[in-house]
This record gives structure tokens, sequence and C-alpha cells, in this order.
């Protein structure tokens, strides 16, 4: 039989993100990105192992750019695309799991929008591209909140009023659920143990970042809620705030829902607490060179991340370690040893030396004595690109 390759897809707001993988393959065979979509700087950056392409799309949409991505990956294929999967941000309460995608499932992700104005309709703008240029091509949508559906009630409902629920879907939902589910899988495989038979901590530390508590494979509990805002300090985003917040700077600065939106999401976390950067290697950087704003930063997100972990920690029976993953878990030192250095009352001890040593695959980094510490790289692309071939038989 000829090997299948699947086109996974995740579009962002003004963004194609993209990976062609080869069923059985270690490496990407295509990956790359089209940005600043609908703009006339619209650029396609085309990766393979050899090379990396630049081509101008001005005033690019999803549909034109998807047009010139799609017989690129064709081609890279080997002149056939065996599935598309699309990662999804918000599946709402009605997607448990992947899907094929076929009008109705069209019609359940536009019903969603309004729980993800930011990222559903990006999501479902490549869906209709893909459908429009190449109607026999199948797609499978992949969930973040999926893997969050099997939260127990008490998890995932606000202290709020029951029709905000019942009438209007106001409840925690939870995301970066494929690769919550990616790296507890490795980590019980890096571990000897059966999926279906071990708990962990969870904490996913990218620009976004939320924490999970994972039993015998499923969801239990997760730090971000209705929107990826809940939790967790990120890049950009404050994550926990006081809800009167709002209330106190609309009465006292007069400032707008669009205002306080923009705080919160773009001008707060490591980059509105710093004052330099959103991103982790310059924090670390400004930190040893004596940053306050740099060195405050990063102490609430390690302050915040343990405290949300050792709150996690109420949805499991038992600990069978703790993971790492995300663009900082898997390469910070710093951020990993800062963390677990608030989990003492855990039992959580780090080997430093275990912890300053690089690498991409899965490891240990516990003292002895200690509940397991993991670094497991996710692997999100391979994780949708495995759900639409499983899907598409
Ligand atoms: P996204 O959520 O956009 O997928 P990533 O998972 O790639 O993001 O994570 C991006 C974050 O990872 C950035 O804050 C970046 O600084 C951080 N990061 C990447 N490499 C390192 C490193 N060696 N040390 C510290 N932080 C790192």
């Amino acid at each position: 039989m000829s090997q299948r390759n699947v086109l996974v897809i995740n579009c962002g707001s003004s963004s194609i993100k993209f990976a062609l993988i080869g069923e059985g393959r270690s490496h990407f065979l295509l990956s790359g990105i089209a940005e600043r979509l609908g703009s006339a700087e619209a650029l396609l950056r085309v990766r393979d192992r050899e090379s990396e392409d630049c081509l101008p799309i001005p005033h690019a949409g999803y549909a034109q750019a998807l047009a010139r991505l799609l017989p690129l990956a064709r081609l890279a294929a080997g002149g056939e695309l065996y599935g598309v999967g699309h990662r999804v941000v918000h599946g709402g309460e009605h997607f448990t799991q992947a899907c094929r995608i076929d009008p109705q499932v069209v019609d359940t992700i536009r019903a969603t929008i309004g729980l993800a104005p930011l990222h559903n309709p990006g999501a479902l703008a490549g869906i209709e591209a893909v459908l429009q240029l190449f109607p026999s091509m199948p797609q499978v949508a992949v969930f973040d909140t999926a893997f969050h559906q099997t939260l127990p009630e008490h998890a995932y409902r606000y202290a709020l009023p029951d029709e905000l629920y019942r009438e209007h879907g106001v409840r925690r939902y939870g995301f970066h659920g494929t690769s919550h589910r990616c790296v507890s899988q490795r980590a019980a495989a890096l571990c000897d143990l059966p999926i279906d038979d071990s708990c962990w901590l969870s904490a996913h530390l990218g620009n976004g970042s939320s924490t999970c508590a994972i039993v015998d494979g499923r969801s239990r509990d997760t730090s971000m809620g209705m929107t990826p805002l809940e939790g967790l300090a990120m890049g950009t985003r404050s994550g926990d705030v006081d809800p009167n917040l709002h209330i106190h700077l609309m009465r006292t600065l007069g400032w707008s829902i669009e205002r306080i939106d923009r705080l919160l999401n773009q001008e707060s976390g490591l980059l509105g607490m710093s004052g330099l950067s959103n991103d982790m290697r310059t924090l670390e950087q400004a930190r040893a060179e004596g940053h306050p704003g740099a060195t405050l930063a990063i102490e609430v997100f390690c302050y915040r991340l343990a405290k949300s972990l050792a709150a996690m920690s109420c949805a499991l029976p038992r600990i069978d370690g703790l993971i790492f993953t995300g663009g900082i878990g898997e390469n910070s030192a710093l951020i990993r040893s800062l963390t677990v250095g608030h989990l003492r009352v855990l039992g959580f001890a780090l080997d430093e030396s275990a912890n300053q040593t690089r690498g991409n695959q899965g490891r240990a980094i516990q003292a002895v004595g200690s509940p397991r510490v993991l670094v497991v790289p996710t692997a999100e692309e391979e994780m949708i690109a495995v759900d639409t071939l499983t899907l598409l038989g």
C-alpha cells in the first residue's frame, strides 16, 4: 500500500500554520506558515528538509493561500494527499472527539463562533476554502476542547446562575487538549505504565499556557475556562484576575470593553509585567542581567503555575508524574526549577543536573525520592494526523 500523507492545518486569526505528515515518518515532509493574510505583505513560507521558500501572496486570504499551498503539498506528498486535518480551537459541548467534516459539522462549528470569536472563524474559513477548492478531499476536525469533555460537572461549572450555563453555554471548556492528551500518552509509554491506569499533572507552557489533571487517559480538570484567558499568566494574557477588575477599570478610568479586552489578552502576562517582552528566552536573559521587570514576571509565572498544579492535584487519586511540555516547558530549565521549588509540599524535587541537560526526547528529571517529573515534547500536529488517519480509515 502506498504511504498515506495528511496535511495538518492550523488557521489562526491572520495566519495558517501547516505540516505535511507522512504515515510512519519521523519528520515533516513540508511545513510552514502563511502569514499576515489579508494584507499587502502576506507571505507563504514553505520548508522541506533541504530548503525554505518565501512566496509573496499579496492580499491573499485563507482561500487564496490554500490554493497556493495545496498543490505544493500534493507535489511533496508524491501526487496524492490522503486528507486534511484541521485544528479547531473550540468545539463547545458538541464535540467530544475528532470528527470527519460534513455540512452538519461545518454548521455546528459555525454555531460555536460566539464562544470563540477570535479563533473559530479562521478554522471555519480554512475548512470552507478546502471544501471549495477540492470538494472531494476528505477533511477531519480535531478540537482543542474535546479532550476536556470528560471533566466532571463540579470542575466545569462556574458558580453562576444555572440559566447562564443551560441557555448560553457559560461553562469551563478547557483548551490545549490535543497537547495534554499527547504528552500524557507519551509519559505513560516512557514510564511503562498503561495509559488507562495512570495519573498525571501536565503543564503545557507556550505563548498560551495551561495545566491539566489526567486520570486513566481522561482529562479531569484544566486551568483554562470558557476562553483561553483563564488560569495561568501567559505570554501576553493575564490569566486569572479579580472579575471585578473590569468594573473597576470602567468606573475609575472609563475604559471600554474593547480596551479591557486588549489589556487582558494582548498587553498583560509576561509582556505586561516585564514591560519588555512576551518571549521567555528574552526574559531569562534580562533576568540574568538583573532586569527587575523580567525577574518579577518570571517569579509570578512560576508561582502561579505551581499554585495551579497544586490545585489540579485535587482531581487525582495519586500522582504518577508531573509533565512539562510546550516551548517553555520543554526548553527552560529555569522555569522548571523555580516551579518545582514551590511544590515541595507534594514531595517534588529535581535532579538539577538532569534538569539542565538538553534533549529532544522525553526524559525524567526528578531527584531520588520525588514523584516523577518528566520533560515530554508535545506533537500536536502528529496527533491531528493520527486522528485524521484513524477517522478516514
Ligand atoms: P506557541 O504557544 O505559540 O506554540 P511555543 O510552544 O513554541 O509557542 O512556545 C513559545 C515560548 O517558548 C516562547 O516564550 C519562547 O521564548 C519559549 N522558549 C523556546 N525556547 C526556549 C528556551 N530555550 N528557553 C526558554 N524559553 C524558550
